[in-house]
């Protein structure tokens, strides 16, 4: 009989169409009275609606968030909560608003509301990332969890399609890199394959109809479960390279996930076949590598890194750094064969199978 070691993350989860309503009685149950809604420039109008909605329990709002989480804004944001006394910080957006409430969290322990409008996951995971002169740190801390999560499928029904797509391509790669982790369990494979076989069925309509409200519902809860399994085991090369291609060379997060992952998984297939077969028939396909590809392909999204600003010339220095130190994966990370993933990555080539 197997033998595994599971650890559940502890946060609440509200989810439902139109489950933003429950947001006066989530504040309560955390115990706040003193709300700062968190949120990009970009969604100021979504962080307006929350501090109307919940009028006299708004200290403010901030609305610096920006991607990796640049540690002069930190700076700010953590200013600006203790100013204004805040309690609790409502992060409504994306993984770079609710990162920015994690930063804030890291200091001053304020409990975390959040609500997610992309796939991203970041939500249910203790982990954080500050940008400082350029380099991301990361790490995990349990104060960065979010204590409760609203998930309300109407709120990404304006999420571009474009954006939704990578960013469900983001999150099923989590899934993807949970399975074949050393430290899964058939709990993290069940929610994996789940989240895998929702966003599948749900990115396509999506496309189709980006305000297909039971497509977005799917897609939502395809993302919670994959950033679950994000929060419980350990993450390999795939999520290693997207780093050094974000933080290195600025590639966009979701962008370069959608990319880098077939070729990912074409390297990793001999080493972990069954992984290979469960993310397979999730997808339901014969072949995981090419069967990802296929699907950023089918959405219409770059399958290229030389489409999203990577440089050829840059490719070689790439695979240096990602392989500078020794991490966990499947097949043993060698700089030439990582070189080679990148080159196919580059010229958005389909993988062998
Ligand atoms: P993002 O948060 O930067 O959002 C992308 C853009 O979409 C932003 O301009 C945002 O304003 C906009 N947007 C978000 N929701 C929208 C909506 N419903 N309608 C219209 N526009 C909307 O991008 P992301 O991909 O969600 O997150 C990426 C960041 O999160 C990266 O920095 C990544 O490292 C981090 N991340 C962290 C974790 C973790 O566990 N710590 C997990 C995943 C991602």
């Amino acid at each position: 009989m197997q033998q595994f070691t599971y650890t559940g993350n502890s946060s609440r989860v509200v989810f439902g169409a139109g489950s933003l309503q429950y947001l006066l009685r989530e504040i309560d149950l955390l115990g706040a009275r003193r709300a700062l809604v968190l949120c990009t420039p970009g969604q100021r109008a979504g962080a307006q609606r929350i501090a109307d909605m919940i009028g006299s329990r708004c200290a403010g709002i901030f609305d610096g968030a920006v991607m990796h989480v640049p540690l002069e804004v930190v700076r700010q944001a953590r200013h600006v909560a203790q100013e204004l006394g805040a309690d609790c910080a409502i992060a409504i957006g994306g993984g770079s608003t609710i990162g920015l409430g994690k930063a804030i969290a890291l200091e001053s322990a304020l409990p975390i509301l959040a609500i997610p409008t992309t796939y991203a996951g970041s939500e249910m995971t203790p982990i954080y990332g500050i940008t400082e002169a350029g380099l991301k740190k990361t790490g995990r801390d349990s104060r960065v969890l979010p204590k409760a999560v609203i998930y309300d499928p109407e709120l990404s029904l304006g999420l571009p399609a474009s954006i939704s797509a990578t960013s469900g391509i983001n999150a099923m790669a989590h899934a993807a890199e949970a399975l074949y982790a050393s430290d899964s369990n058939p709990v993290t494979h069940f929610f994996a394959e789940e989240g895998i076989r929702l966003l599948a069925r749900a990115l396509p309509a999506i496309m189709q109809n980006p305000r297909d409200a039971g497509a977005r519902s799917d897609a939502l809860q395809g993302a919670w479960l994959c950033g679950t399994v994000l929060g419980s085991v350990g993450m390999g090369l795939h999520h290693k390279l997207c780093h050094t291609l974000g933080g290195s060379y600025g590639l966009p997060h979701a962008e370069t996930h959608t990319i880098v992952l077939p070729h990912v998984l074409q390297y990793n297939a001999q080493a972990a076949p069954g992984a290979m077969q469960r993310i397979a028939a999730a997808l339901g396909v014969d072949n995981a590598a090419q069967g990802m590809f296929d699907l950023a392909r089918s959405l219409g999204v770059p399958v290229a890194l030389k489409d999203i600003g990577m440089l050829e010339s840059e490719l070689a220095d790439c695979s240096e750094i990602a392989t500078q130190n020794a991490y966990a994966n499947p097949r043993p990370v060698e700089k030439a064969a990582v070189l080679a993933l990148l080159q196919s990555a580059y010229h958005g080539a389909r993988p062998a199978g």
